[in-house]
């Protein structure tokens, strides 16, 4: 019943968004089906937040092996050029990869974004935690992030974001816009350094699944809203 209610108000945001089991019922069915993937041979790699919320909502793929974790805070693959060469190491022979990547968000039942309520907490907290504190320091014009070794993850995160500063700021929503501009720098680096490490993989395909997670009430199914879903073929890179 709950689960209905929550399903109204992702749409009413994410109308194509599915749940995590839908998500990967979907997705695998596609890989195995459409291009004849052999599923049992999959290392699957994430660029999702550290946040713990996301833990049950990146094993809905755990028929796969891994994951690789490249992900962290905000979902950037901040395991770099090296990790996507680590994970290229990893894969099985004559198997393939996956890469599942993207933001999260949270929702209440109130139709509030980027909040949700945490397993045994009574007041909402934010989700992403990482964005909103980032959408919260970028409103001040006077604000910039300083890189520095003790909280690198998090000045990162905000430099990568100063380019979408104003498209964030004059979004009708800005707790969404800034979820959008990180999917992009995601999945920019994603691209960026498969093509970079690509001699690395003795594999031929790589499938990237990327979106937004969006994360309801504990013990509920998350969401998921695609936005690029590719089977990439290293021949042709
Ligand atoms: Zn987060």
């Amino acid at each position: 019943m709950l689960q209905r209610k929550f399903d109204k108000i992702v749409k009413g945001y994410f109308p194509k968004a599915m749940d995590a089991k839908d998500t990967s019922i979907h997705y695998l069915g596609k890989m195995q089906i459409e291009h004849k993937l052999d599923i049992s041979r999959i290392l699957m790699a994430t660029s999702v937040c550290s946040d713990d919320i996301n833990v049950p909502s990146t094993t809905f793929f755990n028929v796969l092996f891994g994951p690789f974790i490249m992900g962290g805070l905000g979902g950037l693959p901040f395991a770099g050029q090296t990790g996507m060469t680590a994970f290229a190491h990893h894969i099985p022979d004559d198997g393939s990869a996956f890469i599942f990547y993207g933001p999260h968000i949270g929702i209440t039942l109130e139709g509030d974004l980027g909040k949700m309520y945490r397993p045994r907490q009574e007041q909402t907290g934010n989700s992403c935690g990482a964005l909103m504190l980032a959408l919260s320091r970028l409103g001040d014009s006077s604000y910039t992030p300083v890189i520095n070794d003790d909280d690198y993850q998090q000045m990162k995160l905000e430099e990568s974001l100063l380019p979408y500063r104003e498209q964030i700021l004059d979004g009708e929503n800005k707790e969404k816009a800034i979820t959008e501009a990180t999917y992009e720098i995601i999945d920019e680096k994603i691209h960026s350094y498969i093509k970079a490490c690509k001699n690395e993989f003795h594999v031929d395909k790589i499938t990237l699944l990327g979106g937004i997670i969006i994360n309801t009430d504990y013990g509920l199914d998350d969401y998921f809203d695609a936005k690029n879903f590719e089977v990439i073929d290293l021949k042709n890179l």
